[in-house]
């Protein structure tokens, strides 16, 4: 008998390990409520053709990324295109892509942006993150970069992001965005250049979907997974579609959703789960 698993949540994370799962001999269910696969990476219709419901793009340090489309025969598909960037300030566009754009950013002083430029390099060189863990992004930019550079250019940015959180997301989050998009840039002169799927990230879902599938995974669209519960056999799933036995269950759901599922079977690690601010 082949062991069995089931993974709760069919968007990316999801799907690879139902992939991994299936490639390695398991029996796999994968259970999605949405009537479609892709959780946040999903595609909607839009006239006659497809397009991504958010923005993704491919770094080129997503190094397990690069690798699993590349297994999936899908190397072929990505495209790479220059990705300008810019930076609204006190309602005009500036362009911010490159050390020229930089350089040429009049709000700040240029000791400032001297001292940014410096700051985002060694950011970029480093792989050192872990200490930057212990610190805020906010206290990190006070102290490498100054107030006047947090208050025109990183606060606005950290508080579209994070709303309420973002004083206290941590330094270490900031440190992969700029070492990460650091990674798609061939100079500091130079624009980034981004990844994307021909067909968006619905190629790279549905063709892991598709070889799942074939390795024998069932994908159980329009299924919600509403409780889990300790079975003899290691795991009783309960869904809108009946229950679902396995020696292992992997949640591939946002935490709250988690923490709902495990409340009664294992409270402790629910209540772990639910601590966690989350937007
Ligand atoms: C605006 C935006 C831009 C982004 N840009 C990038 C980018 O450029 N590059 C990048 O790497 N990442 C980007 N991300 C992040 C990326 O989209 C996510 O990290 C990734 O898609 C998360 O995948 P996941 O499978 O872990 O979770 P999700 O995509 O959240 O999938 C979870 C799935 O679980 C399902 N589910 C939830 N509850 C249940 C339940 N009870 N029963 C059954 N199913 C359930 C959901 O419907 C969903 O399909 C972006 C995200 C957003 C919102």
């Amino acid at each position: 008998m082949r062991p069995r698993a089931v993974v709760v949540g069919g968007g990316i994370s999801g799907l690879t390990a139902a992939y991994r799962l299936a490639s390695a001999g398991w029996g796999v269910e994968v259970v999605e409520q949405r009537e479609e696969i892709g959780g946040l990476a999903r595609s909607t219709s839009l006239g006659n053709g497809r397009i991504e419901c958010y923005y993704h793009f491919i770094c080129g340090g997503d190094a397990h990324l690069l690798r699993l489309a590349d297994e999936l025969n899908l190397a072929e598909s990505l495209r790479w295109a220059p990705a300008p960037m810019g930076h609204l300030y006190n309602g005009r566009l500036y362009r911010f892509s490159t050390a020229w754009d930089l350089l040429g950013f009049k709000p700040l002083s240029i000791i400032e942006r001297l001292r940014l430029g410096l700051a985002s390099y060694k950011a970029q060189r480093s792989t050192k993150w872990r200490p930057l863990d212990a610190v805020t992004a906010k206290e990190w930019l006070l102290h490498t970069v100054g107030e006047r550079v947090y208050e025109v250019l990183w606060r606005p940015l950290l508080e579209v992001k994070f709303g309420p959180y973002a004083d206290q997301v941590t330094a270490a989050w900031l440190w992969h965005r700029l070492w990460r998009v650091g990674t798609s840039r061939r100079s500091a002169f130079r624009a980034e250049v981004m990844g994307y799927f021909s067909g968006g990230s619905e190629t790279l879902l549905g063709r892991l979907a598709d070889r799942a599938a074939c390795l024998g995974a069932g994908l159980n669209l329009g299924t919600t997974a509403l409780a889990l519960m300790p079975s003899s056999s290691g795991w009783s799933v309960e869904t809108s579609r009946g229950d679902l036995m396995a020696q292992v269950v992997i949640m591939a759901v946002p935490l709250p959703v988690a923490a709902a599922l495990t409340r009664d079977a294992l409270p402790e690690y629910a209540s772990h789960l639910g601590s966690v601010p989350y937007l």
